[in-house]
């Protein structure tokens, strides 16, 4: 089992670096190959003038490395890079023995790690603007929160959902927000989780402190909405269910060899 990139949200040891999901096969998890880490010119020239006095916790930089996938017929490589830290080596119950480790902070993944698995029959839009927010997350919540938007506003105008309102004789753009409340005649139950996406997107535009977590949280609850309108696994299942019942057994596929 791939371990969630929340994982990713804070920083890590680079002895502990989590094996999340490959973004190619979508089933393999990516381990570490390497991780670099490189100091500040800064932080050496530190150790070098304070001798003494110097911790290794002054050291800060920057960090590089390649994870790649552990399934051999995809194998895929991503690149990563960030911060780079050093603090104290904690135990699971917080108890510190003196010892240091590395800690790492992602910033950039190329290509970008998945953030929800889109059921096929998703429009094209909606993916890409789920794509650009995964792109984005590490580096800049706030701007990744506005492509998850980007995914809502799309979602809703492959639905139908107008964009525009004649009043007074102007065409006036509809918010988000009242786009979500006329899809929700239609659709209330999707319309109601599209509308927690867009308000956790509103606390960290208005606040602007969104965080990578908060991007998270809200592409896991998008994708909720996407496996309510696009997932046909349940369907699909019923309907070999039905086609076994009528048989009294597995359908045989024309050609297939018969005992
Ligand atoms: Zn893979």
């Amino acid at each position: 089992m791939p371990q969630d990139v929340k994982h990713l949200v804070g920083p890590v040891k680079s002895s502990e670096w989590p094996h999340v999901r490959c973004p190619a096969c979508l089933e393999g998890y990516l381990a570490p190959e390497f991780l670099e880490t490189v100091s500040t010119a800064h932080s050496s020239r530190l150790q070098d003038q304070y001798r003494d006095e110097w911790e290794p916790d002054w050291i800060k930089g920057g960090f590089y490395g390649v994870l790649r996938c552990g399934i051999p017929s995809c194998g895929e490589p991503v690149i990563v890079s960030g911060d780079y830290t050093v603090g104290p080596d904690l135990d699971s119950s917080g108890r510190w023995y003196g010892e240091y480790a590395d800690l790492l902070q992602l910033r950039f993944t190329q290509p970008p790690l998945s953030i929800l698995i889109t059921p096929p029959g998703t429009p094209a839009k909606v993916v890409a603007a789920v794509t650009g927010a995964a792109a984005l997350v590490w580096a800049d919540p706030g701007a990744a929160s506005n492509r998850l938007r980007g995914a809502v506003e799309e979602l809703l105008t492959s639905e139908g959902v107008r964009r525009f309102e004649i009043r007074n004789h102007k065409r006036n753009r509809l918010s988000t927000h009242n786009r979500i409340l006329e899809y929700r005649r239609y659709e209330s139950g999707i319309a109601d989780i599209l509308m927690a996406v867009k308000w956790i997107g509103n606390t960290g535009s208005h606040e602007g402190d969104i965080t990578a977590g908060d991007v998270l949280e809200g592409a896991e609850i998008l994708g909720h909405a996407l496996r309510l309108r696009f997932d046909t696994t349940t369907e699909e299942m019923e309907r070999r269910i039905t086609r076994i019942n009528k048989r009294k057994g597995i359908p045989k596929k024309r050609g297939a060899v018969t005992k």
